[in-house]
């Protein structure tokens, strides 16, 4: 992904852009609109000039802030923002997660006590376990 190194990605202006170009997406010839702004939003993406997308940026949210500003309210800082570098490293990370969870549910089971609903983690693959639960003591049995 050595393209993608040094470019601006995505910002709450991309945002805003992609959500007014949905908006514009229903008529005939607004369409065209929408398309417009999806290809600015691609290009401020791939963007190296990231001095003048944060400048951009910071006009943006002035505005924004300033409308804001009639209902007392402000946009949170430092804003979200995601670097298009950034997204292979976010997916993998997720993907862990979602592997661990994976593994974590094959080896244990989640049942709750018929008594007090409490939730209980049981070692899978027991054919009759007597089981007691770990708030009430309530005792019953089950397959996991
Ligand atoms: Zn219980």
């Amino acid at each position: 992904m050595n393209f993608l190194s040094g470019t601006y990605g995505f910002d709450i202006l991309s945002i805003f852009l992609l959500v007014l170009g949905m908006f514009f997406n229903f008529g005939e010839y607004s369409r065209y609109i929408s398309y417009l702004l999806m290809i600015i939003v691609i290009f401020r993406a791939l963007s190296k000039n990231t001095y003048k997308r944060n400048t951009e940026l910071t006009k943006f949210t002035s505005i924004i802030n300033k409308i804001l500003g009639r209902f007392g309210k402000r946009l949170p800082y430092p804003l979200p923002k995601a670097s298009l570098e950034s997204y292979p490293i976010l997916f993998r990370q997720m993907k862990s997660k979602w592997d661990q969870k994976r593994k974590y549910k094959k080896q244990y089971k989640i049942v709750k006590c018929p008594k007090c609903k409490q939730k209980l983690r049981l070692p899978r693959g027991q054919k009759s376990i007597i089981v007691t639960c770990k708030k009430c003591s309530n005792e019953f049995k089950m397959k996991t």
